[in-house]
């Protein structure tokens, strides 16, 4: 349509909805082709570390699941995200925000996700949506009759690893910079699923500015910011400073998840104006559930980044996994833990038997009955508690996705539960609070971390059955009993004290 010299657009709202649809179906289950073939590049590197390869081959074993389309990448399928510039000349027929969350609703109710958003009723009650919505839905006005978008699925464990530091002129000194990123990138742990994409922005006209600009670094959405900056206060990328702080990922000695080099696929770094009595510094991830998909409506049509739907081709025609010690969770726990206590910190192991799958709401609720003097469930004393929410089943399956959630929300709980005999042993991924590794050595206690990342080879080829058996009021948050076989993990608290996280190296000069 031509009006007074200009061409507009007319865009029915179903065009909308259906891209936004099938945007969040593609990203829940696949991945972009460089993100698998990084994956690749740890499996062929020989300086990676056998646990680095390990969670490579998972991660990649992963996304062959979850190309299927039944098994979501992660069980945490993340809180929707759109992000773009529309151009004044198109005319969304039915409203802009209605048609994208219409598509956001339509893909959470039709597949195997998980609905995370919770609507606070007053300050301190909170009810799941059971839609996944509200969405978080940023369009820019711009000139021309285009809309471009970049939706993002973004999980909780990844959204809680962005950082605003704010800091003085002083830290723009290279040696105080770089030693500044080299004790934050630490702090990152690996509760958002390694190996990263990391993003760093130094500058902005704002908080809210640096932090949008870590966000959109972290899915690779600036790549083409030019390498030098101007007098104008052009953004930039400084590409020598990523190279910088790759190296100094490589040697901190996390790895992907268990030690290692590959703490990190790629870093970003971005310069940015700022006012001259401010210094914001952001820094963010995008994990190993790397979603996100650019969209485009125009006068020629509609599109959708394609993303890998074969991801096999990345796999190797073999891969010999690590020798791993089988533990049979069936047996006693103080035999359970008497053969744990043979091993290392790192050291990987095979869990097959029974789990008890307990997370935040089932802690709460475990603390207080504690404070009323009321007695543990005995589930919590004779099993090993593994700490997820699964995705839906899908269907002739025993499990959705079910990978691990962080275990360090449940930190606060452990001296009194292993006090009383409960939580000798747990299972999931990231960092525990030095509190937690003196209780595990005065309680005979471990921490055992699986890995991050994998829920769908999880959910379809490690869980061989799921029954809820208490607080089902909590929904995805209730206790479940599992059954597992050759469940991957790796030793990562022991009860002499050790904690892997803080045997790592420094950093060498
Ligand atoms: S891969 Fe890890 S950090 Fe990313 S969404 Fe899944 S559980 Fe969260």
């Amino acid at each position: 349509m031509d009006v007074a010299g200009q061409s507009f657009l007319d865009l029915p709202a179903e065009s909308l909805t259906a891209l936004t649809a099938e945007a969040f179906a593609d990203v829940s289950h696949l991945l972009r082709p460089g993100h698998l073939a990084q994956l690749r590049a740890i499996l062929d590197d020989p300086e990676a570390t056998a646990n680095d390869r390990f969670v490579a081959l998972e991660l990649l074993k992963n996304a062959v699941i979850a190309a299927e389309g039944a098994f979501p990448s992660c069980q945490d399928t993340g809180t929707a995200i759109v992000s773009g510039k529309k151009g004044q000349n198109l005319l969304v027929q039915g409203g802009l925000r209605d048609a994208i969350e219409t598509g956001i609703r339509s893909t959470w109710a039709g597949r195997n996700l998980r609905f995370s958003q919770m609507a606070a009723l007053t300050m301190y009650e909170e009810r799941n949506t059971g839609t996944n919505l509200p969405a978080q839905i940023e369009i820019e006005a711009t000139e021309g009759a285009a809309l471009d978008l970049l939706f993002m699925a973004k999980g909780g464990g990844s959204a809680n690893k962005t950082f605003l530091f704010q800091e003085t002129r002083r830290l723009l000194e290279p040696d105080r910079l770089l030693a500044f990123l080299d004790e934050k990138i630490r702090t990152l742990g690996t509760t958002a699923c390694p190996p990263y994409h990391l993003a760093i922005v130094v500058g902005g006209l704002s908080a809210e500015h640096c932090l949008k600009t870590v966000k959109l670094a972290s899915a690779h959405a600036l790549d083409d910011l030019p390498d030098s900056g101007d007098s104008a206060g052009r953004p930039f990328r400084d590409r020598g400073l990523e190279d910088q702080i790759l190296r100094l990922t490589r040697q901190m000695g996390l790895g992907a998840q268990f030690g290692g080099k590959y703490f990190c696929h790629d870093v970003r770094v971005i310069r940015l104006p700022r006012h001259g009595g401010s210094l914001p510094v952001g820094m963010g991830v995008s994990c190993s559930a790397d979603r996100q998909i650019r969209g485009r409506i125009d006068a020629e049509g509609v599109w959708l980044e394609a993303l890998e739907r074969d991801p096999a081709r990345f796999l190797p025609e073999v891969a010999v996994p690590p020798a791993a010690l089988a533990v049979d969770l069936d047996q006693p726990m103080e035999a359970i833990c008497a053969t744990l206590s043979t091993l290392g910190v790192s050291t990987p192991v095979r869990l097959s038997g029974t789990m008890i799958v307990a997370r935040d709401l089932v802690h709460a609720e475990l603390a207080r009955r504690m404070a009323a003097g009321l007695p543990l469930p005995d589930y919590v004393k004779d099993h090993p508690i593994y700490y997820a929410g699964p995705a839906r089943t899908p269907a002739g399956h025993a499990s959705g996705s079910f990978g691990p959630t962080t275990a360090a929300r449940m930190d606060p709980y452990i001296p009194d539960l292993q006090a009383q005999g409960a939580s000798r042993v747990m299972i999931a991924k990231g960092n525990r609070a030095p509190g937690v590794v003196q209780s595990c050595a005065r309680h005979g206690g471990f921490y055992l971390g699986s890995v991050g990342g994998a829920a769908a080879v999880l959910g379809r080829d490690v869980i061989r059955s799921v029954e809820q058996i208490d607080y089902p009021e909590f929904g995805m948050e209730a206790v479940y009993r599992i059954r597992v076989q050759d469940f991957p993990a790796f030793v990562i608290i022991d009860d002499k004290g050790n904690d892997f996280f803080t045997r790592l190296p420094r950093l060498a000069d």
